[in-house]
């Protein structure tokens, strides 16, 4: 994905300028509600130095776990209370400080954080100033769950080097490129322009990366290959990419739309929820509860890791085997949707903890789909492995890849492209 300077281009200059010369380094941060996941890179050779994640922020039992990757050490874990991300980002600190890496270390170039909700105005990665802040702020109303953390991991940040370029890298911006039919929803355009409702779509880091690599992995430039990208992890999302830019995705203005995912409905008819109100008499936030995180797998079945699923499926569960053949049925209509979108599908890249390593979803998902151009390999889509492959028979006019995504890498690249430009 090309480095967008998007608004901040005075910031940038100024950030440019702020980085010495041997910074090669670039700090990603991940900042949930509760938790701070991390990664420590060098773009000199794209190695990962450090990763680890602060979980439970704000309790009692708050953990911070430590992986020292440059030194080869052992993983590092421990539990304290840990109030605020400030604490959280101390605890990094500390941590990195005692591999002889760290946040005052002069080789860092940068932070990268990732920011889930970028609206329409950010297409690319931003160094964040405080105008920039402040349009992420006006965004938390549609990521109310998502954009206050985010704010607050940047905030501190700031706080702890305010002279390092901190850039702003958004799970929106890969999709900024859908065209209007596919970005508006069919509702009354004043009402929908007023309060921003569009369909912005998300893991859009995770979607760049991937269709960039599924063409690499095909030996063809981005710019000639047109991929259906299946993220499937907890949260999940199809993507159709023609030409290195997104022109559909299954996940609209919130995370909710689309595919089934570990505790989310996806697309589901919206009289449920009036009904829901109705007839059951629930609140909006039950409502909102109930679609978020009590459906999907764990609500058809109680279980949302699809691991556990394929085990009580041998044992001939059949909620678990209905919840799989749910959540296939979606993903091979969003095939079929995505391969009338583009025209001509060259290849079909599963990616993250489902996609990467169910054997048993691809091959569901891909069966009878011989009108489409797409065969399976059974043997090669059973094989394990941890890059990228391709699972299709020979003479599949579709290729079929799985393709490991790597968001921090990412995030760490754009960071760095945009900050050593
Ligand atoms: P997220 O980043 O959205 O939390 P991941 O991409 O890490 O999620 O994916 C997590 C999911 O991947 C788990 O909930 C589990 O269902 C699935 N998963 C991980 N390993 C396997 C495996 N070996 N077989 C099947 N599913 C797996």
């Amino acid at each position: 994905m090309t480095a967008n300077a998007g608004p901040a281009t005075d910031a940038t200059a100024a950030a440019q300028a702020d980085a010495p010369a041997e910074a090669t380094q670039v700090l990603v941060l991940n900042s949930g509600s509760s938790s701070v996941k991390y990664q420590l890179l060098d773009m000199a050779d794209s190695t990962r130095l450090a990763t680890g994640l602060v979980e439970r922020i704000g309790e009692e039992t708050s953990r911070v776990t430590h992986a020292p990757l440059a030194t080869g050490g052992a993983k590092r874990e421990r539990e304290q209370p840990i109030a605020d991300h400030e604490e959280a980002l101390r605890a990094v600190t500390e941590e990195l400080t005692a591999d002889g890496l760290g946040l005052d270390s002069p080789k860092l170039a940068a932070i990268g954080h990732r920011v889930v909700h970028g609206g329409q105005r950010f297409s690319g990665p931003t160094v964040i100033d405080r105008e920039v802040l402040a349009e992420i702020e006006r965004l938390i109303p549609v990521a109310p769950l998502h954009n206050p953390a985010n704010i607050t991991g940047i905030r501190t940040a700031m706080g702890l080097r305010p002279d390092l370029p901190q850039v702003a890298v958004f799970d929106t911006a890969f999709h900024t490129t859908m065209p209007e039919h596919a970005a508006r929803y069919a509702l009354d355009v004043e009402t929908a322009d007023a309060h921003r409702i569009r369909r912005y779509g998300f893991h859009g880091t995770s979607h760049a990366y991937v269709s960039r690599e599924t063409a690499k992995l095909l030996g063809r430039d981005v710019t000639d290959v047109n991929v259906i990208v299946l993220h499937l992890g907890n949260g999940a999302s199809a993507s159709a990419v023609e030409g290195g830019r997104c022109v559909d995705t299954s996940m609209g203005l919130t995370p909710l739309e689309g595919l089934v995912m570990g505790t989310r409905s996806g697309d589901i008819d919206p009289a449920v929820t009036f009904h829901l109100r109705r007839v059951a008499g629930m609140s909006v936030d039950e409502v909102d509860e109930l679609l978020n995180k009590k459906s999907g797998l764990i609500g058809l079945c109680g279980d949302n890791d699809m691991r556990e699923i394929g085990r009580r499926m041998g044992e001939g569960d059949r909620a678990a085997q209905l919840a799989f053949e749910i959540y296939v049925h979606r993903l091979r209509k969003y095939v079929g949707a995505y391969t009338a979108v583009l025209g001509r599908v060259d290849a079909v890249a599963f990616t993250a903890g489902v996609g990467e390593n169910s054997a048993a979803v691809r091959e569901a998902s891909m069966r009878g789909l011989g009108a489409l151009g797409i065969e399976l390999d059974a043997v090669r889509n059973s094989v394990r492995g941890s890059s990228a492959r391709l699972i299709s028979a020979d003479t599949s006019r579709v290729a079929v890849a799985v393709v490991p995504t790597d968001e921090e890498l990412e995030i760490a690249t754009q960071t760095y492209a945009l900050v050593s430009a």
